[in-house]
């Protein structure tokens, strides 16, 4: 049978690698990401993976990119996941690289389905979520004794495009919100949660490209969300951070993207701060 023969029941399957990328700072893929891209046969990538996590994949290696181009669509979620199933069948190691953990937002619950019911065997390799490479870079824990028990991440953008959470428990004291994907949203996140009892003075940052080399905090307040997200452009990938904890941001020269002194001062004053 010649090697480009499409593959029959004879060819055992190959496998695949479901791997997070980490948020952007390629240090932060872990040992295993790492070392499964130099053996990967075929990489399947998209939008958020870094170049400096490409650069770790092994030069023989097909790459395959499936986001977003330049005016053109991401290929539809059911192409990718046939497109996963027919590398794998060919008895192939492929390896699906998501930004940051494939579990968290990443749709890689989809993906390791159809693997499964295509009889391919997964496995997944876990990677740092956007808040946890967020809050690690600009100095501020998802939870404090003193700030929040709690911790939330919620995704802002259904499938029809509105949101719809769950304001009240969100709404609770003591409590962390990480919102992705709520960019297009602001306006009814920040009136529904204020409509549910959160102060419009609550701290909030929008947080782009957490861990790249051109991250960037905007502080602002609940009540000031949607404003600040306008002033200064922000788009996507970006991060609405909500919570007492922003206070806690250090005054560190490490991270000139803030004003942090507006944050803290913030915290004392319990007013809105001027959001540069
Ligand atoms: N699986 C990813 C999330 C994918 S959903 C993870 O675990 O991080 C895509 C959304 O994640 C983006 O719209 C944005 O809200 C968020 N995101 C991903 N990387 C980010 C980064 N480096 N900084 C800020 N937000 C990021």
């Amino acid at each position: 049978m010649p090697p480009t023969a499409p593959p029959t029941s004879n060819t055992p399957p190959g496998r695949v690698a479901l791997i997070g990328a980490g948020p952007g700072d390629a240090e932060l893929i872990t040992l295993k990401g790492a070392r499964l891209l130099q053996k990967a046969e075929v990489v399947i990538y998209d939008n958020l993976v870094s170049d400096g996590v490409l650069e770790l994949i092994s030069p023989t290696a097909e790459r395959i990119f499936v986001g977003k181009m330049a005016g053109q669509h991401t290929m539809p979620q059911e192409d990718i996941c046939q497109l996963l199933v027919n590398k794998a069948l060919e008895g192939k190691f492929v390896v699906r690289l998501k930004g940051g953990d494939p579990f968290v937002f990443g749709r890689g619950g989809e993906e390791m389905d159809e693997l499964i019911a295509a009889g391919v065997p997964v496995e997944i390799v876990p990677g740092v979520t956007a808040a946890l490479g967020a809050a690690a870079s600009f100095g501020f824990p998802l939870t404090h004794r003193d700030h929040a028990q709690s911790c939330v991440f919620v995704t802002g953008h259904l499938k029809d495009h509105t949101v719809d959470l769950n304001w009240q428990a969100l709404a609770q004291p003591n409590q962390t919100i990480v919102i992705y994907m709520g960019i297009t949203g602001l306006d009814t996140i920040s009136n529904e949660l204020q409509a549910a009892g959160l102060v419009g003075d609550t701290l909030a940052a929008l947080i782009y490209r957490a861990t790249w080399p051109n991250q960037k905090i905007h502080p602002c307040t609940l009540a000031t969300l949607t404003q600040t997200a306008r002033r200064h452009k922000v788009r996507p990938p970006a991060l609405v951070v909500i919570g007492s904890v922003l206070s806690l941001i250090p005054k560190s020269e490490g991270c000139p993207a803030v004003s942090w002194e507006q944050l803290t001062a913030f915290a004392d004053l319990h007013k809105a701060p001027d959001c540069p």
